[in-house]
């Protein structure tokens, strides 16, 4: 059968995300077109991607790369832009079909605002836009007949054990966490722990920010904010299984107490591919699971104690408003310093708690506030460090 190609634009097609979707491209070159490419540093990844994959319109967001990058595809016919709103105009043209959000952290928020109100659906990796502005971005969802196809593994789970249930009510989710390198460890255990040791994640090889969020728990406190807005769902319907082999990607249980997983291995490919692909499940020979190959999966409780970034996320998430948005804000501060051995590891909670409590609250908030608030934040979060 012939079927009509999906046009995507890729923000951010020079990370851990970005570089796997094109791998999906890859495998389907006759389903998938790329429009757009963007990148923030890498000008050399972002050109060998152009070359290859032809796209109209080429984003560097930093201007000083934008003349090498022009100079490179210029004659190829290929459109080079810089800057950050930049990022935001190519979203909306025409002949794109889905936005693949695959940018970092808060950076993601206005590009997506700008593609949901194009009437652009969007494959959303960018979990922080989410956590961010949930309440505003499914809103404006809802008003431009926009979807959401989640590529975190995780939700994309969900979604998928969601297909044909849409007048079942979900009792719960169980969001699978790996435990990250510091599965069981203690506080007193952590007080020391090196960039080092927190960047090395037992089974998923991603970008720094979310490598660090993942040692430090942040990253399920995201996807728990991320999994209300994604799935309309109260505190008390997330719950939080850790499972270190991270093949069974997440669950839902329904109001008859039945409970339907999705499992596989730990690929991004396959949750970009059926965030790509919806509604289709396209075939593909990236590696199969087998049950053989585990013989063991394990599931435990999550360790509250050694983690605080799990309290404030659901803590965040019940206070609503702008919090959720300070604690996004505060993380990226603090990632950051602990990246450049500012901060230490466990210390990063505090000051996250602490610009919690100190920034004004807004209740309603609007994109200004966001906006307001995350510049806030930011300025508090650096002076405690
Ligand atoms: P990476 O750091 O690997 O890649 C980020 C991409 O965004 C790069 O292309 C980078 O460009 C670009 N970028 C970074 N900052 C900016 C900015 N300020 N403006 C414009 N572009 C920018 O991140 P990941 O791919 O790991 O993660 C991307 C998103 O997906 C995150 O929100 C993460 O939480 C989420 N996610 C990732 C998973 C994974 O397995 N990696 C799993 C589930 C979710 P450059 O290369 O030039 O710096
Ligand atoms: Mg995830």
């Amino acid at each position: 059968m012939n079927k009509k190609k999906k046009h995507i634009a890729i923000l951010g097609s020079t990370g851990s995300i970005g570089t796997q979707s094109l791998e999906v491209v890859d495998a389907h070159p006759e389903r998938f077109v790329v429009e757009v490419l963007t990148a923030n540093n890498n000008s050399k990844l972002l050109i060998e991607q152009s070359k290859k994959y032809k796209p109209n319109v080429v984003v560097v967001t930093n201007e000083s790369k934008y003349k090498e990058v022009n100079n490179a595809l210029f004659d190829l016919g290929i459109k080079v832009f810089s800057g950050e709103n930049s990022l935001e105009e190519v979203v909306e043209n025409e002949n794109i079909d889905v936005v693949l959000t695959a940018l970092v952290g808060y950076s993601g928020l206005k590009p997506t605002i700008r593609a949901i109100k194009s009437g652009k659906n969007i494959a959303l990796a960018n979990k922080e836009t989410l956590v961010v502005a949930g309440d505003l971005i499914t809103k404006l969802c809802k008003q431009y007949g926009v979807s959401i196809y989640p590529v975190d593994s995780e939700h994309s789970a969900i979604f998928q054990c969601l297909v044909g249930e849409h007048f079942n009510p979900i009792e719960k989710i169980y969001l699978t966490a790996s435990g990250g390198p510091f599965r069981r460890k203690n506080r007193e255990e952590l007080l020391h722990v090196t960039k080092e040791q927190a960047l090395k994640h037992p089974n998923w090889e991603m970008g720094s920010k979310i490598t660090i969020d993942s040692a430090s728990m942040m990253n399920k406190g995201l996807e728990v904010i991320e999994a209300k807005w994604l799935f309309d769902l109260k505190k008390e319907q997330i719950e939080i299984v850790v499972h270190p082999q991270s093949v069974v990607h997440s669950a839902v249980q329904f109001t008859d107490g039945s409970v339907i997983a999705q499992l596989g291995i730990p690929d991004m490919k396959l949750p970009i591919q059926y965030a790509l692909g919806f509604p289709e499940r396209l075939e593909n020979n990236f590696n199969r699971f087998s049950f053989l190959d585990y013989p063991e999966l394990t599931f435990e409780k999550a360790n509250f104690d050694t983690f605080k970034n799990l309290s404030l996320a659901y803590s965040a998430m019940e206070k609503g408003g702008n919090i959720p948005c300070i604690l996004n804000a505060a993380n990226e501060v603090v990632v950051d310093a602990f990246l450049k051995d500012k901060i230490s590891f466990l210390s990063m909670s505090d000051v996250i708690e602490n610009c919690m409590e100190k920034i004004t609250f807004v209740k309603n908030p609007k994109l200004e506030d966001y906006i307001n608030t995350d510049r806030e934040t930011r300025i508090l979060a650096n002076e405690l460090l």
